[in-house]
């Protein structure tokens, strides 16, 4: 049985210590390829999570929601409704520094376990557990030491293989070269594979995205928390270190996700950022005052609508804003 997941935060791992296969939903090939009409105020991303679950969900597969966010919630309202059995809403806490918020993510981390059995997954044995998530852990560091060996669109690529399969691939040659471009770092929400054409346009205009904060780019592998390996019978272990490499705009206080983005940003020596949002994501829309007075960086803000609909003019505005910032 194949486990949709809608959010690079519902810990993949626990799905495949199950016995069952997990894929990263904003990752499926048909996403994004098509953009559906949307209600005034819809999030154009939760829209398209919500048809392809739909198409999913069936009684050979299951679809988890992650409640991030407003939208989201309401998409698991809407899908679940008619096949409750095979969808789940994971209760991500919105806070991250208390202990009722670790307190919460562990019970849900175990609701999620009794779901997955209820979809008849079996925990493997404490060994066989640990190697899954010491080798997903691997995988997740070695895709992060790639940002500046390969092109953007090849590192979002192979993340988005990760989320998908599980598998972190990658070529032999590396095809970056370091010192070309001003570098930027996008940040935001998830980059779906048909968005890629903004890291293209960014390179094409003479910059480097030097970090891929997006939602389902570098920011998506999670921290580096270290973890005592073959400690997979450890529920409550296992729970701290799921919920610690969170990094995301709909966490309270936004420290962790700002501290994540300045280590980079000028270890990285970042000149600008351009913010990804999607249409009808308030969200991340709202970061732009934040983010221009945290770093006092240029900010471009472009949104699902221009990528999808309008690339001369999306072009232009990337040209126009590297013009600037060299
Ligand atoms: S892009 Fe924004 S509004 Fe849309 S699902 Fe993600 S957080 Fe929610």
């Amino acid at each position: 049985m194949e486990v949709y997941l809608a959010s690079p935060w519902i810990p993949r791992e626990l799905v495949e210590v199950h016995g069952l296969v997990p894929r990263g939903l904003f990752c499926a090939p048909a996403f994004g390829t098509a953009t559906p009409r949307m209600a005034e105020g819809v999030c154009s991303f939760a829209q398209q999570s919500l048809e392809l679950a739909r198409t999913h969900c069936g009684q050979d597969n299951a679809v988890v929601f992650g409640s991030s966010c407003d939208q989201m919630r309401r998409g698991f309202d809407l899908v679940g409704e008619p096949q409750k059995t095979n969808v789940f809403l994971f209760n991500l806490p919105a806070t991250w520094q208390s202990d009722a918020a670790q307190h919460l993510f562990r019970a849900e981390f175990e609701r999620f376990t009794r779901f997955l059995e209820r979809l008849g997954g079996r925990r493997q044995a404490d060994e066989s557990a640990a190697t899954i998530i010491d080798g997903a852990r691997d995988a997740r560091a070695k895709l992060r030491s790639l940002w500046n060996k390969l092109r953007a669109r090849g590192f979002a690529e192979c993340i988005a293989r990760f989320h998908w399969d599980g598998r972190a691939i990658v070529e032999p040659a590396s095809d970056a070269n370091a010192d070309a471009g001003v570098p930027v770092a996008v940040v935001g929400g998830p980059l779906t594979q048909a968005q890629l054409v903004i890291l293209d346009a960014i390179e094409s205009a003479g910059g480097r995205v030097a970090l891929n904060a997006t939602e389902t780019g570098e920011r998506s592998l999670g921290l580096e928390t270290p973890f005592p390996g073959r400690a997979a019978g450890s529920t409550g272990g296992l729970a701290r270190f799921f919920f610690s490499r969170i990094i995301d705009v709909w966490q309270r206080p936004n420290t962790r996700l700002y501290a994540w983005l300045r280590e980079r940003i000028e270890e990285r020596n970042v000149r600008g950022i351009v913010l990804w949002h999607h249409v009808g994501c308030d969200l991340w829309r709202a970061e732009a005052a934040s983010l221009r007075e945290a770093f006092g960086l240029p900010i471009l803000t472009l949104d699902s609508e221009q990528a999808h609909s309008d690339r001369p003019r999306l072009a232009h505005r990337i040209a126009a804003f590297m013009e600037i910032l060299k």
